[in-house]
């Protein structure tokens, strides 16, 4: 189906199905919600500029069954269906290119069961309620983002890592016990996936089937604290970062940034914009084992603030944040989502390939990982870096281009069974 009036037809197919508060065609809701974050790249920006690519229809559901109906229907019509969480996603993940029907996920936001070691959402499920809940439950969520305020659905089916990672790596490494899949296969039914099955469907961007209910991993809580501390060199902050995964019970989070980007974050504390800022989530146990690092590598303990909601905070502050804040201020650069051991060893290299670049690091299960950002001159100029740090050994996830890039192979193998013709979110595999 490709005409205006045939996608209009099939709005009122929906609206017939699922009422008017449930299906929109009103352009103000179809212009907000066919967008995503991807104004964090430069590059998407020219690429793919929030209004070019446009839904024909916005679907709300305010139950999962509606979703394999939608799906049923979506398939008899052959008109694509690109999914939506909380619209956070950096690549344009969420952009329908092909129009057709946006399905926001927000209104399936319910926390379904906290159990021993686990809780069940539905898609839209808040990762700040679902942490509460959790917490409440006594247990801590394995990890979430530092956009906290967006969907478990699409933190697992676009994310990939944030606070907890550095214990339990990525969104695709265990834990996830359970998908429920909506797959768009003309027979509006959902099936069940746990274990390396679920692969196919977790940084998958809804490719391979929508995501309508999810059961992750819990772990006892902990009592955390956040810990700020500064230095004068990037290299005194490494001594402490390279020492954290040493400690008896690990950190929830560690963060560090040289200037500029220490200038532009929200913290709620002094930051010495002229001084490089650790900021780490610490087990309470483990403070004073940390401050004595901190003060024999020659720097300063800032603050220790108690309380779980100042964790938050200084999440807030953690993977792409700080990038987003220092392009707040005007300041107009890219970055690279980057991981080996030259972000320790060899940072003046890291930092020469690109023009007046600096390092955003992060723990990660088997190293430092991180952000470089750089002055933004041109794509080229970005991509011919890459050949560069790939010698350094250094890994790249490039924030630039929106095609699926992980567990291809098991998702190509996935797709004929459960999206027959090419339905679900096209233009994001292999485009
Ligand atoms: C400033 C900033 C900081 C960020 N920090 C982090 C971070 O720390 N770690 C991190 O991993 N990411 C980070 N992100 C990226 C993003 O915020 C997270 O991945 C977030 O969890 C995505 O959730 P969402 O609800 O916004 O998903 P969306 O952006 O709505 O969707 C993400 C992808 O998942 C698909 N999707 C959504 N729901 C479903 C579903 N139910 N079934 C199948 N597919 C679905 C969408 O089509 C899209 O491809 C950051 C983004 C910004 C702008």
């Amino acid at each position: 189906m490709t005409t205006t009036s045939e996608l209009a037809g099939f709005a009122s197919v929906l609206t017939a199905e699922f009422g008017p508060s449930v299906v929109s065609t009103d352009p103000r809701t179809i212009r907000r919600v066919s967008a995503d974050w991807a104004r964090l790249s430069p590059i998407l920006m020219e690429k793919i500029p929030p209004g070019r690519f446009l839904a024909d229809v916005a679907v709300r559901p305010t139950s999962p069954e509606q979703i394999p109906a939608l799906l049923a229907l979506a398939y008899e019509y052959d008109v694509p269906v690109t999914p939506r969480g909380a619209g956070t996603g950096n690549y344009g993940q969420a952009t329908p290119f092909s129009g057709g029907v946006l399905l926001d996920l927000r209104g399936l936001d319910k926390v379904v069961d906290v159990g021993d070691g686990y809780v069940r959402t539905q898609p839209g499920a808040r990762l700040t309620v679902v942490d509460r809940e959790v917490r409440a439950a006594g247990a801590d969520l394995w990890m979430f983002p530092s956009t906290k305020g967006s969907s478990l659905g699409g933190f697992i089916g676009g994310g990939s890592a944030g606070t907890g990672t550095i214990e339990h790596g990525t969104t695709a490494d265990g834990w996830v016990e359970e998908l429920v899949i909506a797959p768009c296969d003309g027979r509006g039914s959902v099936f069940a996936v746990s274990g390396s099955d679920a692969l196919a469907y977790i940084h998958a961007y809804g490719v391979t089937g929508i995501i309508t209910e999810l059961t992750v991993r819990t772990a006892e809580a902990r009592e955390w604290v956040s810990f700020y501390a500064s230095f004068d060199s990037y290299d005194a902050a490494v001594e402490v970062h390279r020492a954290l995964p040493e400690l008896p019970v690990l950190p929830r989070l560690a963060s560090a940034d040289e200037p500029p980007l220490v200038a532009n974050l929200p913290a709620p504390v002094d930051l010495d914009p002229s001084r490089i800022s650790l900021r780490i989530i610490l087990e309470a146990s483990t403070v004073a084992s940390v401050s004595r690092l901190v003060t024999a590598a020659g720097g300063t303990v800032v603050a220790v603030l108690e309380g779980y909601g100042q964790t938050d905070r200084l999440s807030t502050m953690s993977y792409n944040h700080p990038i987003f804040f220092l392009q707040q201020s005007g300041y107009p650069c890219f970055h690279l989502e980057v991981g080996g051991m030259p972000l320790w060893d060899d940072p003046d290299a890291v930092r020469s390939v690109y023009p007046n670049s600096r390092i955003h690091l992060e723990l990660g299960v088997n190293g430092p990982i991180g952000m470089l950002v750089a002055d933004y001159e041109s794509e080229e100029r970005v991509l011919a870096g890459f050949a560069e740090l790939e010698s350094l050994g250094i890994g790249i996830h490039s924030p630039h281009q929106w095609n699926v890039d992980r567990h291809v192979a098991q998702i190509l193998e996935t797709v004929p069974r459960t999206d027959p013709k090419g339905l679900l979110n096209p233009g994001k595999l292999n485009a």
